[in-house]
């Protein structure tokens, strides 16, 4: 599908699907687009399960994309593990930086410290970008709660750069509803999320909230930066197009 045919198909659904519940978001998209053409993309983070769980009751063997940036916690590694197996998952793919590259940018793996925006891009758009060649949309767990520059996601948006669709099936859920999600069907948090972290990414630049905070201040602390890339520049481009 052309860019421009995506942008005219999203305009025709978007009122509509921003009313639909998660679960009948990810079986419209998987309808509409194909069974193994939009990938869901996961961070097996905090909030991770509630996706996977739903894609697990509606295709198990779906597309599963994990961005292995080499500085995961373990205690994420294992919980890719514990939810994929008990959650029946078989379509993980695990993407990660090609080893001529990671030779030429990060010789001594210290590029996070030097410059953590050129690590993201390396280790996690990059890696995105190739990882999705071949699909017509991904879908991500963006939440509209989770920072200022998530505050206008929207449930079905066009990924201009990737010339694909893209659809965040929680844009509009609270904590809350993340919480009661987790409950009501017992699943299993993230280990790291009783130490106080409510956003986990890469080990060298995640760190436990403080009294006060919220979302994703532990994300690089100290620095400007609060997003990865894989993102930000989305909503803007939209706008500009929608
Ligand atoms: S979060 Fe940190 S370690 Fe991970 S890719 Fe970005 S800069 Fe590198």
């Amino acid at each position: 599908m052309r860019l421009e045919d995506k942008v005219i198909q999203v305009k025709q659904r978007r009122t509509a699907w921003a009313t639909l519940s998660p679960q009948r978001t990810l079986g419209s998209a998987i309808e509409w687009l194909g069974a193994k053409q939009v990938a869901l993309v996961s961070s097996f983070g905090t909030d991770s399960a509630v996706l996977l769980h739903m894609m697990s009751e509606i295709n198990p063997s779906n597309p599963v994309i994990f961005l292995d940036t080499e500085f995961h916690f373990d205690e994420t590694l294992r919980y890719l593990e514990d939810l994929v197996d008990r959650l029946g998952l078989t379509g993980i793919q695990r993407a990660r930086i090609d080893p001529v590259s990671r030779k030429r940018l990060d010789p001594d793996q210290q590029l996070h410290r030097r410059d953590p925006d050129r690590c993201c891009q390396a280790r996690k758009v990059e890696v995105l970008d190739r990882a999705l060649k071949g699909f017509q949309g991904w879908i991500s767990g963006q939440k509209r709660f989770q920072s200022s520059l998530r505050n206008d996601v929207e449930v079905l948006e066009v990924d201009v750069e990737r010339n694909l669709i893209k659809i965040n099936p929680l844009a509009y859920w609270s904590e809350q509803d993340i919480e009661e999600y987790l409950a009501d069907h017992d699943l299993p948090r993230h280990p790291l999320a009783s130490q106080g972290f409510a956003s986990v990414g890469c080990w060298p630049c995640t760190t436990p909230l403080q009294v006060g905070e919220s979302g994703r201040a532990g994300r690089w602390r100290g620095q400007d930066k609060q997003e990865c890339g894989l993102h930000e520049t989305q909503p803007l481009r939209l706008r500009n197009i929608l």
